[in-house]
């Protein structure tokens, strides 16, 4: 009779030394273990592990290697498409890497590569200190940056990645590299936009600066004004200072008693979220142009720490829900586009659904397209298409609308998107699409870094 012997088996004998950190279906903690943040993927991977060291990545690489099996790199779990995780394969679990430390004599943040961005937030507030972050602080730092990374300090700091000085990584190989402008430049080029396909980073070290507070929180309007404020959004924003963000958003006012007055529960709105780095009278006087366009709904707006507003709509947008994301560069929003907006989001599935512009100029324009690997720069804005409600009876609901809203907008955007902004079906032309000129570069160092593509679960580059 023979017997075989499973890769979890295998792993409790050649990882003795990850002890109860390696996690397989007969373990009561699998479902915890390999939940995600989107409920709408439910994947089964064979074995996760709990990293706390480099050397740890480096084994459970050679591991996967050895066993064939499929590798996914797990940051903050929040990827729209899933690709933390891989059905029958070894899900890297960096979550363990979560230290964060702040040297604010040279405004330096070094990072693990499975923190989320809550904590590099609490770390560098009390030296009133920030580093460029996206909108849910419990997104995670891995994905987030190694995409290129929207986000409040836009405008002012640039994309996240123009903050990353560093990068500690596992290679393919096992071996440990530095990629920094100094080591490894072609490397760390390739990191700044070109997901995961490298390496794994166990370690970032970004630039922070200096922030005391901020003036922020969001303005909404009836959607009946949306036409009007997109129109007058589009033509003000980019030609206001670099202190002065505001993403434009489409939503439904959710039914949350303590924040949002009872009147105004489940009423579709357009609205715009601030965050102007300035004195509270040069705020408002920032703020006014796009103030009277119409009259607002409700304009919640105040002085804050920024962690205050990187977290401000974590209580809303929490683990569980069903999401499906699409998203687009645009050079430019024509009046034929914001009816296409409005008609799609007079009609959201659920109150949780909506769309985001956030804007790709100031800072994010200092750097050259061919500089790192996020080639869009010269896009105005990136649109994400946001579909998402708590019940799982609404999957292909969700699902089809983001779709066909995006399917709508593509005939005006730039031909890409973001990558973080994409599932995971959207097939090789898009990923090829989203890198534009640089794609046939990431190519080349895809080959010199992993030319065998073991980091495949991820936007793939495929090796030159
Ligand atoms: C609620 C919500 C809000 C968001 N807001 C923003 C925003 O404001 N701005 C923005 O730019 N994006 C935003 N995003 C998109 C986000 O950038 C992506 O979902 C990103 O993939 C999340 O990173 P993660 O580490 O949590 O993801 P994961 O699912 O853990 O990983 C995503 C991909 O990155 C790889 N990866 C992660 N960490 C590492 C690492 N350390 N080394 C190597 N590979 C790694 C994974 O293998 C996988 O391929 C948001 C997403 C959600 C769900």
């Amino acid at each position: 009779m023979s017997t075989t012997v499973s890769p979890l088996q295998s792993a409790r004998t050649e990882l003795a030394s990850f002890g109860d950190r390696l996690v397989g279906a007969d373990d009561a903690r699998y479902d915890e273990a390999r939940t995600l943040f989107n409920a709408m993927i439910d994947k089964r991977p064979a074995l996760i592990a709990f990293c706390t060291s480099r050397d740890d990545v480096a084994a459970a690489i050679r591991f996967g290697r050895e066993h064939d099996l499929r590798l996914a790199v797990r940051g903050g779990g929040h990827n729209g498409g899933g690709l933390a995780s891989v059905d029958d394969g070894l899900v890297i679990d960096l979550s363990p890497l979560d230290e964060v430390s702040v040297d604010p004599a040279v405004r330096t943040v070094r990072v693990g590569g499975g923190c989320v961005w809550g904590k590099v937030d609490a770390a560098t507030g009390p030296h009133s200190l920030a580093v460029p972050t996206g909108v849910i602080s419990s997104t995670g730092v891995g994905g987030l940056t190694l995409g290129g990374g929207h986000g409040y300090l836009a405008r002012r700091h640039g994309l996240t990645i123009d903050s990353l000085l560093s990068a500690e990584l596992v290679l393919a190989d096992g071996s440990q590299v530095t990629a920094s402008a100094d080591e490894n430049p072609d490397l760390f080029w390739a990191i700044r936009g070109g997901g995961g396909n490298f390496g794994v980073v166990t370690e970032f070290t970004f630039r922070a600066h200096p922030l005391e507070t901020i003036v922020g929180g969001p303005t909404f309007w009836a959607i009946e004004d949306a036409s009007e404020l997109l129109a007058a959004y589009r033509e003000w924003l980019p030609s206001a200072p670099r202190n002065v963000m505001a993403f434009f958003n489409f939503h439904t006012i959710p039914p949350v008693a303590e924040a949002f007055p009872e009147e105004l529960h489940l009423r579709k709105v357009c609205g715009v979220v601030w965050c102007v780095d300035a004195s509270d009278e040069d705020a408002e006087r920032a703020m006014a142009p796009l103030l009277s366009v119409a009259e607002p709904l409700l304009h919640g707006v105040g002085r804050m720490p920024i962690a205050a507003l990187n977290s401000a709509f974590d209580g809303l947008y929490g683990p569980g829900d069903q999401w499906y994301w699409r998203g687009a560069f645009l050079r430019a929003i024509p009046d034929e586009a914001i009816a296409v907006n409005r008609s799609f989001n007079e009609r959201m599935p659920g109150f949780k659904a909506g769309s985001h512009l956030y804007p790709v100029d100031g800072a994010v324009n200092d750097v050259a397209p061919e500089d790192t690997a996020f080639g869009f720069r010269d896009a105005t804005w990136s649109q994400v298409f946001i579909g998402c409600d708590p019940d799982p009876a609404s999957a292909s609901a969700v699902r089809d609308w983001t779709i066909g809203y995006h399917e709508a907008i593509v005939p005006f955007s730039a031909g890409a998107s973001y990558v973080n902004f994409m599932m995971d079906d959207e097939g090789q032309g898009r990923v090829k699409a989203t890198y534009g000129s640089n794609y046939a570069r990431l190519q080349q160092v895809k080959a010199a870094y992993d030319p065998d593509n073991v980091f495949r679960v991820n936007q793939n580059i495929l090796p030159a």
